[in-house]
C-alpha cells in the first residue's frame, strides 16, 4: 500500500483511521496531504526489546507545521475523547517498554525534523550567563555537543549516553552525574517549541505559555511534540580529570557520595556503581583509561558473594595557570574520602571523550552481539533513608556472579528540580537527597531467553512494588523511565500530582491522541 498518497482532512468527523489499516474517508475541507509511510521494523522496536506494537503508519515530518497538520486532523473530532488514531513521537527509540510506539497508530519520527544547532552567546561574547543553544528536538545530544564545542561551549546537564534525542530525554528528565550540581536536563531549558495534541504550534518558556512549558518537561510525550528546545550552556573545559575510588561498605560508599555532592564548587560530576564481579570492573573500564589494579575477593562460597562499590567523580580542567590546579582539588577532596586505600585511580581525558564514554561500551557490546538484545531495566528514584533497603531488596533477586550489566547508584538533590515540571520525584524528608538506582541488565540470548527476561521483569516489578510503597514503613521510591501496568498504577505513581497531570492532558491533548505507548490515558476508561 502506498501510504504517501494518503490524504488527511481538516473537518474529519467521518475520517476513520482504524488500527487494521482500514481507511474510510468522507472528505469535506481538504487542506492538503500529510505524507505517511509504511512502518519500518524499527517503529515497533525499542532498546528494551520487550514490547513490539506495530503502528499503522509512520511520518517523517520536515517541520513543526507538518506535525501540526497531522495532530489537528486527528484531534478535531466531533466526539471528544474518541480519536481515530493515536500518535507517538519517536526520537532515538531508546525507550524500554514501548513508550515511543503506537499500536495501530502513527509514529512520528522526530529525527527528520531540522536538526540544526544554533549557539548564541551574549553580544558575541562567550559569557556563560547568557549563552544558549537552539536545537531541533530530533537532534541527538552528541550532535548538540559537537556543535556547541565549536564555540567552546556545552550544555550543563547530561545523560550518561549521548545517542538519545533532545525531545526524548526532555520528555523524561535527563540525568547524569552533573545533575547534583545543575539539576536534570529539564531544569536547564529556557524555551521550547511544541505542537500540542490539538495541533497548535506554541513557543513556550517559564514566562510565556508556562503551563505548557512545564507540562511538557518530564511529560512523557502526553501533551505535545517538542520540535525545538533552547538549552542553557556553559564554557566547555578542554579536559576533565576523571577519578574512581573503590569501597567494600555500602554505608561508607553512600556517605562519601553525599560528601562529594556537598562540594558543587569543587566537583562537576558524581556517580557510582556496584561492583558485583570481575566483569563489572572490566566492562566499566572500557572507556576509563587509567589502569585499575583492584582485584578484590568476591568470595566463592555459593550465592552470597561479596559486593564492592565504586565512586566516580570528575573535575573540569580549564588548564589555567592560576596556581590552583585540578590535581590540588582532587588531593583535597580525596583526603576527605574513606575509600579502600590505595584504590583510587585517575585519568585526564578530553571533555568530549568523558561525556561520550558510554559509546565505547556500546561498541564493545555491539562487537559481542550484546547490544541489540532485550534490556529488562529497573530505574528508581529512592529517598536517602531507603537506599540501603532497596539495595538489599534487589540483592535478594540477583546472583552477583551471573549478573550481566551495571547497577548505578548515586545521589541527587531534589531542590535542583523545578517542581512545576511533570517529572515525578519521591518525597525526601531527610535533606532533599534522593538516590538514582539503575539496574541496567542485558539479556544475553545464549543464557537468558524470553522466559528468563520475563522472570527478570517480574522480579523488578516485585522490587518496584515493594520500594514504591509509601507509608507504614515503606520506602516511598518512584520509578523512572517505566511504563506502569495500569492507569491505577499511574495514579499511584503520580500521587498528589495526578490531578495536575490529568488536567494538563485535558487541556493540551483533550482527545488523547498523544503518547499511547505510555498507557497513561487508555481510550477505554
Ligand atoms: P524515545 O524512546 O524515542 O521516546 C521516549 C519517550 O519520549 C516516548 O514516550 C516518546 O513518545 C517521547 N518523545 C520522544 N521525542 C519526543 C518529542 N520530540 N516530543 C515529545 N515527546 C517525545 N536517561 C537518563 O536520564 N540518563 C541517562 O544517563 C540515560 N542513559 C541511557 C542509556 C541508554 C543506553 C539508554 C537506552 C537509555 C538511557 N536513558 C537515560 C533513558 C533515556 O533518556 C530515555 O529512554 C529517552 O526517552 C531516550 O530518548 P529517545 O530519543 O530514544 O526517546
Amino acid at each position: 500500500m502506498d501510504l504517501r498518497a494518503l490524504y488527511m482532512y481538516a473537518a474529519v468527523p467521518a475520517l476513520l483511521l482504524c488500527s487494521a489499516a482500514t481507511f474510510i474517508q468522507s472528505p469535506t475541507d481538504v487542506f492538503g496531504p500529510v505524507d505517511l509511510l509504511e512502518p519500518t521494523p524499527s517503529s515497533a522496536r525499542d532498546f528494551g526489546a520487550v514490547v513490539s506494537d506495530p503502528p499503522f503508519a509512520i511520518m517523517r515530518p520536515g517541520s513543526a507545521a507538518d506535525v501540526a497538520l497531522l495532530l489537528r486532523a486527528l484531534s478535531s473530532s466531533a466526539k471528544p475523547r474518541a480519536p481515530r488514531a493515536a500518535v507517538a513521537a519517536r526520537g532515538a527509540g531508546h525507550s524500554l517498554q514501548g513508550q515511543a510506539q503506537a499500536r495501530g497508530g502513527i509514529v512520528v519520527e522526530t529525527r527528520s525534523l531540522p536538526r540544526n544547532v544554533v549557539v548564541v552567546t551574549a553580544g558575541g561574547e562567550v559569557t556563560s550567563a547568557r549563552a544558549y543553544a537552539d536545537v531541533g528536538a530530533g537532534a541527538l545530544w552528541v550532535e548538540v555537543l559537537e556543535e556547541c564545542l565549536k564555540a567552546g561551549m556545552a550544555p550543563v546537564s547530561w545523560t550518561d549516553y549521548l545517542y538519545l534525542t533532545v525531545g526524548g530525554t526532555l520528555s523524561n528528565a535527563g540525568i547524569s552525574g552533573q545533575a547534583f550540581k545543575h539539576g536534570p536536563q529539564i531544569t536547564n531549558v529556557l524555551q521550547l517549541e511544541v505542537v500540542t495534541g490539538n495541533g497548535e504550534i506554541v513557543t513556550c518558556s517559564p514566562t510565556e505559555s508556562q503551563d505548557l512549558f512545564f507540562a511538557v518537561l518530564g511529560g512523557l510525550g502526553q501533551f505535545g511534540i517538542i520540535t525545538r528546545a533552547r538549552i542553557r550552556l556553559q564554557h566547555a573545559p578542554p579536559k576533565v580529570r576523571w577519578v574512581r575510588a573503590f569501597y567494600d561498605s555500602f554505608e561508607t560508599f553512600t556517605k562519601d557520595q553525599e560528601l562529594l555532592i556537598s562540594m558543587p564548587e569543587r566537583l562537576d560530576y558524581v556517580e557510582g556503581f556496584m561492583v558485583l564481579n570481575e566483569h563489572s570492573i572490566q566492562s566499566s573500564s572500557i572507556a576509563f583509561p587509567a589502569h585499575i589494579d583492584f582485584s578484590p575477593d568476591f568470595g566463592s562460597d555459593g550465592s552470597k558473594k561479596k559486593v564492592y562499590y565504586c565512586i566516580e567523580f570528575a573535575v573540569h580542567d580549564f588548564q589555567q595557570d592560576d596556581g590552583y590546579t585540578v590535581d590540588h582539588f582532587v588531593e583535597l577532596v580525596s583526603g576527605e574520602m574513606s575509600y579502600i586505600r590505595p584504590h583510587m585511580y585517575s585519568a585526564e581525558v578530553s571533555y568530549f571523550d568523558f561525556l561520550n564514554r558510554v559509546r565505547m561500551e556500546e561498541e564493545s557490546l555491539r562487537m559481542q552481539g550484546l547490544w541489540d538484545v532485550p534490556h529488562p531495566w529497573l530505574n528508581m528514584f529512592v529517598p536517602r533513608h531507603g537506599v540501603a533497603r532497596l539495595k538489599d531488596l534487589l540483592m535478594d533477586t540477583v546472583l552477583p556472579g551471573h549478573f550481566d550489566g551495571a547497577i548505578l547508584v548515586y545521589p541527587l538533590l531534589t531542590d535542583k528540580w523545578n517542581k512545576n515540571t511533570s517529572a515525578v520525584l519521591p518525597s525526601t524528608p531527610d535533606g532533599g537527597v534522593m538516590y538514582v538506582f539503575s539496574v541496567l541488565r542485558s539479556a544475553d540470548p545464549s543464557r537468558c531467553g524470553r522466559r528468563c527476561v520475563e522472570e527478570i521483569l517480574e522480579q523488578h516489578r516485585r522490587v518496584a512494588d515493594e520500594a514504591c510503597r509509601a507509608g507504614g514503613g515503606g520506602i516511598g521510591a518512584k520509578q523512572y523511565l517505566a511504563r506502569q501496568p495500569s492507569q491505577a498504577h499511574w495514579r499511584d505513581h503520580f500521587g498528589s500530582g495526578w490531578d495536575r497531570f490529568a488536567a494538563r492532558k485535558a487541556r493540551f491533548d483533550p482527545v488523547r491522541v498523544l503518547g499511547p505507548g505510555q498507557g497513561i490515558f487508555p481510550w477505554t476508561d
